[in-house]
């Protein structure tokens, strides 16, 4: 190992199975940041995934609804997409997908089904940089990939969940044209196991 410090993740090997590993943290290039994880919440999706419910994804480094405390930031980033200053010891909420600007949809504008959404998301824990999700001591914030600043004080469960669970929310409700008053009927799925 080399003079960087360590940091610890989780990954999944196979379904139902959960390893932890021990790496060197990245240093983030120019654009990226290299932050520590404050909250990770536990997606519906990962239950699928864990269970070998996914489509997709079966394996890698999990987790993506996350609080997480900017401890290295690469050169040039200066705010965040919003627009805000951005520092080093500032808490942020990435997002896990990415809109490539560069497929067909995002070319399309449709940058909810870009095609290399999950980039940087469920990689090998072995390929760099290693902290590609969440369930981890550390997070790794690619250049180009959206992330906001949070306020101090904000519950983190809540804040840890704005990109992932509030977010596709507002999306579709967006898409459908519901507004605030507006009456809707909630349809909730049974899971059976
Ligand atoms: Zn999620
Ligand atoms: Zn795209």
């Amino acid at each position: 190992m080399g003079d960087r410090p360590t940091g610890k993740l989780a990954y999944l090997t196979e379904p139902e199975n959960v390893k932890i590993q021990e790496y060197e943290v990245p240093k983030p290039e120019p654009g990226a940041i290299l932050t520590e994880v404050e909250q990770a919440n536990v997606c519906g999706s990962e239950l699928h995934i864990w269970r070998g419910h996914h489509p997709e994804v079966n394996e890698g480094v999990l987790g993506h609804e996350v609080l997480c405390r900017v401890s290295e930031l690469g050169d040039d980033v200066e705010t965040d997409y919003a627009g805000e200053p951005i520092e080093e010891g500032d808490l942020v909420a990435p997002a896990y997908y990415i809109t490539c600007q560069k497929c067909y949809s995002c070319q399309e504008g449709q940058f909810n089904l870009c095609q290399n959404a999950y980039e940087n998301w469920s990689k090998s824990p072995e390929e760099p940089p290693h902290f590609h999700g969440t369930f981890a001591t550390h997070y790794f914030i690619h250049p180009d990939q959206y992330f906001y600043k949070i306020p101090e004080g904000l519950d983190p469960s809540i804040a840890a969940g704005a990109n992932c669970a509030l977010s596709q929310m507002l999306f579709g409700l967006d898409k459908i044209g519901v507004e605030y008053d507006d009456t809707v009927v909630v349809q909730v799925p049974v899971v059976s196991d």
